[in-house]
């Protein structure tokens, strides 16, 4: 047996093997995309309340410059992605759909686009406090998707003990190289970042996940670990969904995160390889993040690839860049499994957007998609991570039975990883079925 099959940790039981189709873009290192002439900028990125613009229209701005302040703990800034001029803060298109607050940005084209902001911090002198507030002034979000503010994460209640930072390098989304890429390339960044964490948290080690699948990142962290076996990186089994919180925590270290509960309650602090090679580049400096990589693949786009973005890119510029003649029904923000669709071509790139996933004609039908009664085939009971019953939930979906999906079948343990879906032979949607479902009883508790 190889040697990195006998030390890799094995892991959850279920889930699935999707085609990775990470060929592509794995190979190809991260270049800077272009300045669009104009950027949009939108207040909420993340989880929690809008930032609040600190500028108005006319006003110039320089790059990095914080252009919107936090609305609180659970919030965060927003900064320029450019130097150039404020246009309007107005109501502009967004992925979803809805229309979005936004700070709408005209970019000086002859600029050298430097970035001009910064309140450099010496890390040794940070207590942990400085770090969660110099966090938060990065704007820093979770850039694995889910916007998810990481000075919120960093600050883990007084009662409970964190021993561990686990650091989420699997990647396991089908066509996904951005993580892998900033392993590579950010691979010192991304030891500070992982310092600084266990700084803030109070851990006294870290062990950095990453799926199998991906033999160089592991090495090139390896390379750059200090040697004081604080830090480590573990080579995990490549199966979906195996970057999920809960079932790496459980993989690496055979702990529970309580259903409901948070990974501090298991004394884990989980973040992403991404957003603590972010923390590591930009705390030192004081700078606000104000770009991001992305990768850009799919059979819909002629030059694919890892790109580092201004956030703000409208996505109509990104794509006339890299060749594309399609429309925006056949684009995801994120992968195939966990990806939303893009209700607009002048929707911008925001924080949490990891990847634009460009699908072409022949891959996505025109026709409604045909579904069939459950025939009790037992597969998405079987592909569940989580233990859930998804024929069950389904068939309570189907009768509108909300609140018994909740209170008895577990729905609100689902992360809608899409594993049920992506088996059914009868092509029900079920993630959708639960997505829908979790909504409407979160309206109903409101
Ligand atoms: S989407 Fe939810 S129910 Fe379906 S496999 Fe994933 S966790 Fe289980
Ligand atoms: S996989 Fe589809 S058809 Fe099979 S039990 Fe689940 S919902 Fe029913």
């Amino acid at each position: 047996m190889p040697l990195l099959e006998m030390l890799k940790k094995r892991g959850f039981a279920h889930g699935v093997h999707p085609p990775n189709n990470k060929d592509v873009t794995q190979g190809r290192p991260i270049r800077r995309l272009a300045f669009a002439p104009r950027m949009v900028v939108p207040l909420s990125q993340h989880l929690g309340r809008p930032a609040v613009p600190l500028v108005h229209p006319g006003q110039e701005v320089v790059r990095g410059e914080p252009i919107a302040r936090a609305d609180g703990f659970l919030s965060v800034p927003m900064h320029a992605p450019a130097t150039g001029v404020i246009e309007a803060i107005d109501l502009m298109p967004s992925a979803k759909g809805p229309k979005a607050e936004s700070i709408v940005l005209r970019v000086y084209a002859g600029d050298n686009q430097q970035v001009l902001y910064g309140a450099p911090r010496e890390l040794d002198t940070l207590s942990r406090q400085d770090i969660i507030e110099g966090v938060q002034d990065t704007g820093m979000v979770g850039l694995g998707g889910a916007g998810f503010p990481t000075h919120v994460k960093l600050a883990v209640p007084r009662q409970h003990t964190v021993d561990t930072v686990v650091v989420n390098g699997c990647e396991c989304e089908p066509f996904l190289t951005t993580d892998h890429r900033i392993m590579l390339e950010y691979t010192e960044a991304l030891i500070t970042g992982t310092r600084i964490a266990m700084k803030a948290v109070g851990a006294e080690r870290a062990i950095i996940g990453v799926e199998d699948n991906k033999p160089d990142a592991l090495a090139a962290i390896r390379a750059k670990l200090p040697g004081n076996g604080l830090i480590s990186v573990e080579a995990v089994e490549t199966k979906y969904p195996q970057g999920s919180e809960k079932l790496l925590v459980k993989t690496l270290l055979d702990r529970e995160i309580p259903s409901g509960g948070f990974p501090y309650e298991a004394g884990v602090v989980v973040q992403n390889v991404a957003t603590l090679a972010y923390i590591g580049a930009l705390l030192p400096r004081g700078e606000g993040m104000i770009e991001r990589v992305v990768t850009i693949t799919g059979p819909g786009v002629k030059k694919p690839g890892n790109y580092l973005i201004a956030v703000g890119t409208p996505l109509r510029f990104v794509l006339e860049q890299l060749g594309f003649t399609g429309s925006a029904n056949q684009l995801i923000f994120g992968g195939p499994m966990m990806g939303t669709s893009v209700a607009s071509l002048d929707a911008p790139v925001t924080k949490a957007v990891s990847a634009i996933l460009v699908l072409t004609e022949d891959t996505v039908s025109e026709e409604p998609e045909r579904t069939y009664p459950c025939i009790h085939c037992g597969r998405c009971v079987a592909a569940c991570p989580l233990h859930l019953n998804p024929s069950q939930l389904g068939l309570l979906a189907a009768k509108r039975e909300y609140e018994v999906m909740a209170g008895h079948y577990h729905l609100n343990d689902c992360f809608e990883c899409g594993c049920c879906s992506y088996v059914c032979p009868s092509g029900i949607p079920l993630v959708q079925y639960f997505r829908i479902a979790k909504s409407i009883n979160r309206e109903r508790a409101a």
